[in-house]
């Protein structure tokens, strides 16, 4: 699968984004956070990301370790992203591919990540 441009949002709309990301190497986890929200997550570096409004609109969520940032949207509370570092120590933004437009979420395969026995 080759890499496309999204445009995503949030629910209410006061959050957008575009990025540039393979709608393959996605993952649903585990975790205390991703159990309860659901999200379907694909990685992009920084550089393919950007947000087109609503910096105002999102608060910064962060638990355990508190190396993910959490971001969302302080009117709808949908999280369409999280901020982080890679492993490699390159910024990286986890979207959640649900807030994708034009993502066709019945065809997407995302593999098991066990987030649970390494942050809870
Ligand atoms: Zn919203």
């Amino acid at each position: 699968m080759s890499a496309q441009t999204y445009h995503g949002s949030c629910h209410c709309g006061a959050v957008a984004f575009e990025v540039t990301l393979a709608l393959d190497h996605l993952v649903t986890c585990n975790c205390s956070i991703c159990r309860r929200q659901g999200t379907i997550l694909g990685f992009a570096p920084a550089e393919n990301f950007t947000l087109l409004k609503g910096a105002e609109n999102l608060s910064d969520y962060q638990f355990a370790s508190g190396n993910i940032h959490h971001e969302f949207c302080k009117t709808c509370g949908v999280k369409s992203f999280s901020r982080g570092v890679g492993p490699d120590g390159v910024e990286m933004r986890a979207i959640n591919v649900r807030c994708l437009d034009g993502a066709d979420i019945d065809s997407l395969s995302p593999q098991k990540y066990d987030g649970a026995s390494l942050k809870g």
